[in-house]
């Protein structure tokens, strides 16, 4: 009888707890991706592209993972926000913030004045910058001099399509447009195109990581920083945590040991 009697009063306390989880629920949806506010406890939309390694990548049990990946990882738990990340091609991501349909962006994305104008840098994370990368045994092209005629392969969206547009008049060469990084180093080890622009680290990576038949030539074309973007203007509360956490990561040694993770100096 007793047994019976504790049994209605469990099952009493499911239902209760039962109702309240749903007036949880329905709260919590409308508070999530807004952006607005900066409340503590809120959910933001991270954009992040996923075929961009070390920075991020899809491991082989669907996890996302890599420098950015536990960054803003570590940015949220240090600043007391949830993340929703969102994988995206890299030249949809800037749109979709703009859409509202990402709150931040998180994306090996370099700060360059142009995107100043749409979104908000965070301070800068990472120094990168672009290189030119061939077949292993193309000994034919060294500088942007050597691409007059050639075919040259940039990602939409990125500053390598910009620098490729930029350059294209004065050194004579043809654009590929693809949309993601693994596509590109195909076009060139296959030979469909000559050479291919990317980040350093990142073809840097690839190379060592991979059996790809691609090498880095010449010096780098530039040199810029990543920074995480949040829309222009509206998001000053995020910006101010995301810099303030990304701070805090540094001088705990947090920061050096993500990078560590996926790099080997
Ligand atoms: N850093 C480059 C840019 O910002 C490329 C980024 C990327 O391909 N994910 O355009």
């Amino acid at each position: 009888m007793k047994g019976f009697k504790q049994l209605l009063t469990m099952a009493a306390l499911v239902l209760f707890l039962a109702a309240c989880g749903t007036n949880d629920e329905g709260a919590s949806e409308e508070e999530s991706g807004s952006g607005e506010g900066g409340g503590e406890g809120q959910t933001y939309t991270v954009g992040i592209d996923t075929t961009y390694p070390p920075f991020e990548f899809e491991d082989s049990n669907g996890n996302y993972k890599g420098i950015d990946v536990d960054l803003i990882n570590a940015i949220a738990e240090n600043q007391g926000f949830e993340v929703t990340l969102e994988p995206m091609d890299f030249g949809g991501i800037i749109p979709a913030l703009q859409a509202g349909q990402l709150d931040v962006a998180i994306a090996g994305m370099s700060i360059t004045d142009e995107r100043k104008e749409i979104v908000d840098f965070s301070e800068p994370y990472f120094e990168a910058g672009l290189t030119l990368v061939a077949q292993n045994d193309n000994n034919e092209i060294e500088t942007l001099e050597d691409l007059d005629g050639k075919t040259v392969v940039v990602k939409s969206g990125t500053t390598g399509a910009q620098f490729a547009q930029d350059n294209q008049e004065e050194y004579g060469f043809e654009i590929t447009v693809l949309e993601d990084s693994p596509s590109m180093f195909q076009e060139v080890s296959n030979g469909n195109a000559d050479v291919l622009i990317e980040d350093y680290p990142v073809i840097a990576y690839a190379i060592a990581e991979s059996n790809l038949d691609l090498k880095i030539v010449g010096d780098r074309l530039n040199g810029d920083n990543y920074g995480i973007a949040v829309l222009k203007g509206e998001n000053a509360d995020l910006l101010d945590k995301i810099n303030a956490g990304l701070q805090e990561l540094k001088d705990s040694g947090e920061y050096d040991e993500i990078l560590n993770t996926y790099i080997s100096e």
